[in-house]
């Protein structure tokens, strides 16, 4: 399974729900918007290894929503300290799921240190988190967006991105149809 196989699982499973959904920078957004585009999915046009974060002020913000941020092995990396945050605020409404594919896939598959030593789960538990899960196949991942409220889900995959095409909405766009299905005002700048 590579990233796209596992968003293809997620959009399944979640799509028609009314699950708000930060997909992160790059290819996890484009291939999100290529699977099913909705209005409830932000794609994260900018901000490196903010997916997590903005996932989880939106939780604690909407405590009625479910809300899903996609994030990469690479983002997490750059912000780990968004984990111990998530950790010590935990909000039952909100699951992270990382896609560890062990590379920085949108700037061209180099390696990342999940390739190596550094194992995210451990992580997650070292900062806190109390529901943390890994899974590595089609089945494990159905198995645990069924029963997983919160927490953390690390999705171990292959690298490899999917051929998809640019994203055509405007990020005023993506915003704004973002905040009216997360019933958010929308402050136009
Ligand atoms: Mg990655």
């Amino acid at each position: 399974m590579i990233r796209y196989g596992a968003l293809e699982i997620l959009a399944e499973k979640e799509g028609d729900k009314d699950t708000l959904i930060i997909a992160n920078i790059g290819f996890p957004s484009k291939e999100l918007h290529e699977i099913y585009d909705r209005k409830a999915n932000f794609y994260m046009l900018g901000s490196m290894g903010l997916s997590s974060s903005i996932g989880l002020g939106l939780a604690l913000a909407r405590p009625e929503r479910k809300v899903i941020a996609i994030d990469g092995d690479g983002s997490v990396l750059m912000n780990m300290g968004s984990l111990a945050t998530i950790a010590n605020q935990h909000p039952d409404n909100y699951l992270l799921v990382i896609i560890d594919n062990g590379a920085y896939g949108s700037t061209g598959n180099q390696i990342t240190a999940t390739a190596g030593l550094t194992d995210l789960k451990k992580v997650a538990l070292g900062a806190g988190v109390q529901n943390v899960a890994m899974v590595s196949d089609e089945s494990g991942l159905k198995k645990k967006l069924d029963t997983m409220e919160n927490g953390v889900l690390i999705v171990k995959t292959k690298a490899g991105n999917k051929k998809v095409p640019v994203i055509r909405l405007c990020p005023e766009d993506i915003i704004k149809r973002f905040m009216e299905k997360s019933a958010l005002p929308f402050h136009s700048r």
